[in-house]
């Protein structure tokens, strides 16, 4: 079954945990408020023990991995373990990896010597969750990569990428509001505008969440935007659960 309460995956994996905040959409990180939660310092990166470093060769199922939903796996930090990591994705062909980061222009210096044009079971992402933060995706598409993808999430603002979309660079498109007790409201014209550009040129679009602090069906604030929900995932490889 899918062990991931994140919609476009079946499973997390992280083989690190902890980060630095380094953008708008970094202010209400779940992962620091949860580990304060449980007493511990979100602010230092320390290395998985080795059941949860190793969980890809033992017990996920995937076929969609989510990497460091606790972390950014690129952050300096972990480069001591990083090679460890990519170990393992090489290893394990037969689950696809999502890796999302909000810091892209560390990504060309830390991939394996044997990248080439990108690992086929390797998808690499950029989270912008308003205009400002655009570059993200000017340095993604500057890396081979099997599939590109950006997640709109938290989204804080209007966002214009149908650009990255006509060219073909970005494969993937994920949206959602920010939810929790403080979270920041985003506007359905927003998603609209999104998902409009998607459709624009054929790319395939999922929408997680609206936001906000009520669970509707299963999702904060609901899934439904302009009267159905989005749920295209490239290859439609999520397994059902
Ligand atoms: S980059 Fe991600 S994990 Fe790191 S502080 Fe920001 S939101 Fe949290």
């Amino acid at each position: 079954m899918q062990s991931s309460k994140i919609e476009w995956t079946n499973d997390t994996w992280n083989p690190w945990q902890g980060c630095k905040k380094i953008s708008y959409g970094c202010v209400n990180c779940y992962m620091y408020r949860n580990k304060k939660r449980y007493g511990q310092n979100p602010g230092i990166i320390i290395r998985s023990a080795p059941a949860t470093f190793n969980a890809p060769l033992t017990k996920l199922k995937g076929p969609l991995i989510f990497v460091c939903s606790w972390s950014d796996f690129f952050i300096e930090a972990a480069d001591p373990w990083r090679d460890d990591a990519w170990d393992i994705m090489r290893s394990t062909p037969h689950l696809t990896y999502q890796i999302l980061t909000k810091r892209p222009g560390l990504i060309a210096d830390r991939l394996p010597k044997d990248w080439g044009d990108g690992w086929p079971n390797v998808w690499l992402g950029v989270s912008i969750e308003k205009q400002d933060y655009i570059y993200r995706l000017n340095q993604l598409t500057r890396i081979p990569a099997a599939l590109r993808f950006v997640s709109y999430e938290p989204a804080l603002g209007s966002i214009y990428i149908a650009n990255f979309l006509q060219e073909l660079s970005i494969d993937w498109v994920i949206s959602g509001g920010e939810s929790g007790p403080d979270y920041r409201p985003s506007h359905a014209e927003w998603f609209t505008r999104v998902r409009e550009q998607c459709d624009d040129w054929g790319v395939p679009y999922f929408h997680k969440q609206n936001g906000g602090n009520k669970m509707i069906d299963g999702a904060w604030g609901g899934r439904w935007l302009d009267d159905r929900t989005h749920d295209e995932i490239p290859g439609n490889v999520l397994r059902e659960c």
